[in-house]
């Protein structure tokens, strides 16, 4: 835990304190760095290692490191420094540790790049894979993955400017500690990988603002990274250290990838050579997140453990909400309310905005970040290898190594569970029924960052950013993790945002992250609050389970109701849980929802129930009475909410708000959002508001869809959503009428009748534009 809070930290200088380092006044000899050679994902010899569960996803990365330039220039700011402070705040956002920008140095360029040679494999893999998804564009965004892969990149172009990335490596693991097995000798991948994820979203952004610019990473290069990074002002030169650098903070300890651009950003300074932290400063961690004592990530944890003390929490052997499993209607694919959407359930305005996935790519960083998790998505399923080793068939033994794999990729938080029938869709996104054989589940969940939530209304420009950082990332750990368990012999596949075919909120209460919160189907977990997104591997890999947890969110959401104060589209019910689908819930109105973030014109998206909710924590020492008091005294909610409120918490802090509200045209240029026309959404807390639920008119819609593509569109009834709302019943009521025997009209029929009807095809024109991005006319 942080004694001292960085709320007053500017996102851009990231968590180290870089800006207090030393700086030299002239270049220091960067020919002296010797070239390194590329790190290798393979490990012929150790079938086990996580290592070659890597290999696909940094050959996806270094494939589609470069990609063509948006013709259409973004107006956004010219001024060099803005520019820096922007760009290592997004690299920030996407979890760098350190970012330095320099000049490309006449040493920097290699006489032999680096290619990555798993890409040809790759490209033959993904000629025959399927990809089962209702996202828009896919087959598009798969076509530009096998165009990036058939051709090698053409030679760099004259690049002046270099963002570099700097990861830093964790603790090496302990070969007796439990779940090591997996994870030895990873760290040069497990940290590359992960700068090149945020290399390769940086360098897709900056292309689409027209700029032309290619990521960099430790497989696939045409530059030095260490010579950047010295240029940069992220290392300084030391022979004795294996790539020939070291950064004052971790020593050697760190993996690198970087972005050259002709995007023009004001330079850092290179370091001094007897640069070091500031004494007491990093040791107490006295203006800056990290300190000393936290360099180095699970130094005092164990991998299995995670980051956060879920070893703390109360279990029980039920979720604290009730589910009625026998009656849980599985539901098709094409229940999803964006896929409703899409389809024109929702009306003309909505399906627009939903269509080709607008929402999502009318904000420039959120396209950036759309392109590699679409490239992502062959890889979630795949065959598995013919035989199990012995060392995988004990279920101990697999648990540990599944959330020791997990947290040393980056996942926040991991429960293991069982996969029940009812948590499966019925149909997939293709309309055919679902089998689950599958009977195992990893659950993992992605904090969506405490800064960037400080600095956002919650329904701003960075909403959707927010969302698809956490989805890119769970992609990334949780299809490594189920092509790790397919190479032990057994089947798994990552669910994802992008193509899924679990329902995640029952199977996050089954595995102990999180319980039932206000929010609606948003399970809150002790740690996070709800400011999460999740994302769950089924395998039938037999595993220990975790156990739910209770820890008082029940009682205290009952006394709170900020978030449904706050909620721009009043879709979050003030009133009590009822039962849903065989669910115990605080039902929210999921039409007003989605209709609001997909159409809202002010930004793009919205989480703004999760940023004012008061369990949106720092994580820092003096909110240490907050959490004692909301876990072991919920009946204080009403009065810890009001606290909350008081001192200001869910208000937007623009020390943090770094991004800029570029919005995307018909001709696919981003440019600065005319605020005359569409203000932002810059909301300060309704503090003043009484919402009551009997003023509130909410609609629910129960599981009757048929599977895509039947009917289509299918036109949600308000009315009888409104009249279905107001029949719900409480749980206690339900149990009666089951130890009662009246079970009629308890569980929601779901029928198929008749024939399909005959399908309206909407979209008119899909135009493949820069950045992967597709435009649709409709
Ligand atoms: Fe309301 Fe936004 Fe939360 Fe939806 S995401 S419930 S619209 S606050
Ligand atoms: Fe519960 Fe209050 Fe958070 Fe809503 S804002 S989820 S009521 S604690």
């Amino acid at each position: 835990m942080r004694f001292f809070s960085t709320r007053d930290r500017p996102v851009h200088l990231g968590p180290f304190p870089l800006e207090r380092l030393a700086r030299a006044d002239a270049m220091p000899n960067l020919a002296a760095i010797p070239l390194t050679p590329p790190v290798s994902f393979r490990r012929d010899d150790a079938p086990a290692s996580i290592v070659n569960a890597m290999r696909d996803y940094q050959a996806t990365l270094d494939a589609i490191r470069t990609g063509p330039v948006n013709p259409e220039r973004s107006r956004c700011p010219d001024d060099p420094a803005e520019r820096a402070r922007h760009l290592k705040a997004f690299a920030t956002f996407s979890d760098a540790g350190m970012v330095g920008i320099g000049p490309v140095p006449p040493e920097a360029p290699r006489d032999d790049p680096l290619v990555n040679p798993d890409i040809d494999a790759l490209a033959e893999t993904l000629r025959t894979a399927e990809t089962k998804t209702l996202a828009a564009g896919i087959d598009l965004i798969m076509a530009d993955l096998r165009d990036s892969m058939a051709a090698p990149p053409a030679p760099m172009g004259r690049h002046d400017h270099a963002l570099v990335v700097l990861c830093e490596h964790p603790r090496d693991p302990d070969p007796a500690e439990p779940g090591a097995a997996w994870i030895a000798d990873a760290q040069a991948q497990r940290a590359g990988l992960r700068a090149a994820e945020t290399a390769v979203v940086l360098a897709n952004y900056i292309r689409l603002l027209g700029h032309d610019a290619r990521a960099h990473t430790v497989s696939a290069s045409d530059v030095s990274l260490e010579r950047l990074a010295v240029a940069a002002g992220l290392a300084t030169i030391a022979p004795d250290a294996p790539c020939g650098i070291a950064n004052p903070f971790v020593g050697a300890r760190f993996s690198l990838a970087a972005v050259t651009t002709t995007f023009a950003m004001t330079h850092d300074a290179p370091l001094a050579p007897d640069a070091a932290p500031p004494r007491i400063a990093w040791r107490l961690g006295w203006g800056s997140e990290r300190r000393a004592a936290s360099a180095t990530p699970y130094a005092k944890r164990r991998f299995v453990d995670g980051p956060h003390p879920f070893e703390t929490l109360r279990r029980v052997d039920e979720p604290t909400t009730f589910i009625d499993e026998a009656r849980v209607a599985r539901v098709p694919k094409r229940t999803d309310m964006f896929a409703r959407a899409q389809f024109g359930d929702m009306g003309r305005a909505v399906q627009e905005n939903a269509t080709g996935g607008y929402f999502a790519r009318k904000a420039a960083p959120s396209t950036a970040q759309r392109r590699p998790l679409g490239a992502f998505v062959p890889l979630q399923d795949g065959p598995h290898a013919d035989a199990v080793p012995p060392e995988a068939r004990d279920p101990r033994a697999n648990a540990d190594c599944i959330k020791a794999a997990a947290y040393f990729l980056g996942a926040d938080a991991v429960g293991l569970s069982r996969c029940p029938d009812w948590a499966w869709y019925s149909h997939d996104a293709r309309g055919d029924p679902i089998e689950p054989v599958q009977d195992h589940a990893v659950s993992i969940i992605i904090d969506q960052g405490f800064d960037t939530t400080e600095g956002t209304s919650g329904d701003d420009w960075i909403a959707v950013a927010q969302s698809m950082r956490a989805y890119l990332r769970f992609s990334l750990i949780g299809g490594v993790l189920a092509r790790q368990i397919r190479n032990l012999g057994y089947a798994a596949t990552a669910h994802t945002s992008m193509a899924g075919e679990v329902l995640q909120p029952p199977l996050l209460l089954l595995s102990g992250l999180g319980e039932v919160s206000r929010i609606g189907e948003v399970i809150l977990n002790p740690f996070l609050g709800p400011r999460l997104k999740s994302g769950v591997v089924t395998t039938t890999m037999p595993m220990a389970h975790d156990k739910p947890i209770d820890f008082g969110i029940q009682r205290f959401c009952e006394g709170c109701n900020k978030c449904a104060r706050e909620c721009p589209a009043g879709a979050i019910t003030a009133g009590p849980k009822t039962m849903f689908n065989g669910y115990e819930i605080w039902k929210s109105d999921s039409q007003k929802c989605t209709t609001y973030r997909v159409t809202t014109p002010g930004g793009a998206m919205c989480g703004r129930c999760m940023k004012t909710c008061p369990w949106n924590l720092e994580g820092v020492f003096r909110e240490a009475p907050f959490r004692w008091a909301a876990m072991n005294a919920p009946a204080l909610a009403p009065a810890l909410a009001r606290l909350d409120d008081a001192v200001g918490n869910g208000e937007i802090n623009p020390v943090k708000t770094w991004w800029w509200n570029l919005k995307v045209d018909d001709r696919g240029g981003y440019h600065p959002v005319d605020e005359a026309e569409e203000p932002v959404n810059r909301r300060s807390l309704s503090k003043g508001l009484d919402l009551r639920h009997e003023d509130q008119t909410l609609a629910v819609y129960p599981a009757t869809l048929a599977p895509h593509p039947w009917p289509f569109p299918a036109p949600m009834d308000r009315e009888a959503g409104i009249a279905a709302y107001r029949a719900m019943i409480s749980a206690d009521e339900y149990r009666d009428r089951l130890a009662r025997g009246e079970t009629d009209g308890l569980a929601h029929e779901y029928r198929i009748d008749g024939d399909a009807p005959v399908v309206a095809v909407r979209v008119a024109k899909a135009e493949p534009m820069a950045g992967g991005v597709v435009k649709y006319e409709l």
